[in-house]
């Protein structure tokens, strides 16, 4: 399987992902698309929403502003809730969220050992705290959480420093980032943290204008950005992100079958990309760690090079954001049958994708490097992005097998030519034709067309050499 290093390797040498600012050394877990990461992404974000609106006829799409009224955010629950707690080390001034510290207790026979870990998760803290701290088989091991403002008995320690009582009070930050409207200081909203809201407060405009009746479902792709403490492996958690979200309103009673649905329809859409059913799997979360107005929210989590984790959130909202609105706004947000004569709120299901987890996740599960034999024997190896044909970032390379005789080159280029109006074409000569193929399989490309001397002095033919997409 990939690593992380392989992909950002290939990222950076082929123009999928730069990291932002380059020349200035990158900045802070940002990243830019290059060219043809940027042709993957649109086309990941073509095939969405083809698959979740041209394909149907209960969705509307919407391009919300990322700029919104900062009333919002407090109906949201973003402007009270949207807090982690973080605490400094006071010695080596690492920074933590309050909630991630956990501590290892490793325990045999009358000895007792504490080892500080930072991780999200009590089985991930455990796991780590096996791992780095080497713990032996004949070892009790439990992770308790470090609770540092209670007075508990167990030690404070930094799982930087190690330092011990050297952290400070938790104190709560918000993950908004927040900015100046105009330039009257005060005047202040957010970038949003979540393209969600922007289709809730056009839930009313689209039901109208559409003409539409529940059910029916509104699907945006957009920017959002969060504060996030801890950023990191490449592109999967970054502070600006891209989203893919639909909110899709139902009558209340029909809310878990929705749900139900969402749930497949999207694994689906992951396998029908090329994505194997075994690299993705269902988490559905505990009580406890579910949004309080939720009744049910399951993740598809995809095998990263980091090890399974969330692609795509699909929640049952209920009919809570539509109600907070219609209090904050004081507009009524009901819903009124005619035929049935009855008024609800309508309940929300929302499948959540991250775009760029999208699309490290379709690069993770295309990247193959594959032994091969030459027609002399020897072997050599390829590096292949074996890209499902909708996104693969360029349809056809045209290769000229010579570049110093004119009508060839006259040639290829025409047909190149000729072909771009129809889709993404790349036109290379820069290299042997051994090495513009290794080139070409490495980006994913599906078809090799190669113009050689024959193509010129006999018959007017071209070589067409597949990728083999599957
Ligand atoms: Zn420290």
């Amino acid at each position: 399987m990939v690593t992380m290093e392989q992909l950002v390797s290939l990222c950076k040498r082929r123009g999928f992902i730069f990291p932002s600012s380059d020349i200035y050394g990158g900045f802070q877990s940002t990243y830019d698309y290059g060219p043809l990461g940027t042709l993957l992404k649109n086309n990941i974000k073509a095939a969405w929403l083809r698959a979740v609106v041209q394909e149907r006829d209960d969705m509307e799409p919407l391009d919300a502003s990322i700029l919104m009224h900062p009333r919002v955010w407090e109906a949201s629950g973003h402007v009270a809730v949207f807090n982690d707690p973080l605490v400094d080390c006071k010695a080596c001034q690492g920074r933590f969220r309050a909630d991630h510290l956990w501590l290892i207790v490793a325990s045999h026979g009358e000895e007792t050992k504490h080892y500080p870990i930072e991780a999200g998760e009590e089985e991930e803290a455990l796991a780590k705290g096996r791992e780095t701290h080497q713990i032996g088989k004949r070892w009790d091991v439990t992770a308790v959480p470090m609770v540092i403002d209670s007075p508990d008995g167990t030690p404070k320690l930094c799982p930087s420093c190690g330092g011990a009582e050297s952290f400070t009070e938790p104190r709560a930050f918000n993950m908004m980032f927040q900015t100046q409207v105009g330039p009257v200081e005060g005047n202040i909203t957010y970038l949003r943290p979540e393209t969600a809201q922007g289709i809730f407060v056009n839930y009313e405009n689209v039901l109208v204008t559409m003409r539409r009746k529940l059910p029916f479902g509104i699907a945006q792709v957009g920017k959002a950005f969060r504060n996030e403490i801890v950023t990191g492996n490449f592109t999967f958690r970054t502070r600006e992100f891209e989203q893919m979200e639909i909110e899709y309103f139902c009558w209340p009673e029909d809310g878990p079958r929705v749900h139900q649905e969402w749930i497949d329809t999207r694994l689906a859409w992951y396998e029908r990309y090329g994505i194997a059913r075994e690299n993705l799997d269902l988490y559905e979360h505990p009580d406890h760690k579910r949004s309080h107005y939720s009744t049910r929210t399951v993740d598809i989590l995809y095998r990263f090079p980091i090890g399974f984790a969330e692609l795509e959130g699909i929640a049952n909202r209920t009919d809570f954001d539509l109600s907070q609105h219609a209090q904050f706004s004081g507009k009524t947000l009901d819903y009124f049958d005619t035929k049935s004569e009855r008024r609800v709120v309508p309940h929300v299901v929302e499948p959540s994708a991250g775009v760029d987890r999208n699309v490290l996740a379709f690069l993770t599960e295309a990247y193959v490097e594959e032994e091969l034999l030459d027609q002399k024997g020897q072997k050599s190896s390829r590096t292949v992005l074996r890209l499902h044909p909708a996104l693969a970032p360029i349809k056809a390379a045209i290769l000229p097998l010579a570049k110093n005789r004119d009508e060839l080159v006259a040639c290829a280029q025409g047909l190149a030519r000729e072909l771009r109006p129809h889709f993404q074409v790349q036109y290379d000569d820069t290299g042997a034709i051994g090495k513009l193929y290794r080139r070409q399989d490495e980006i994913g490309t599906l078809y090799c067309i190669t113009v050689d001397h024959q193509t010129i002095d006999e018959d007017g033919q071209v070589t067409i050499r597949d990728r083999v997409p599957q």
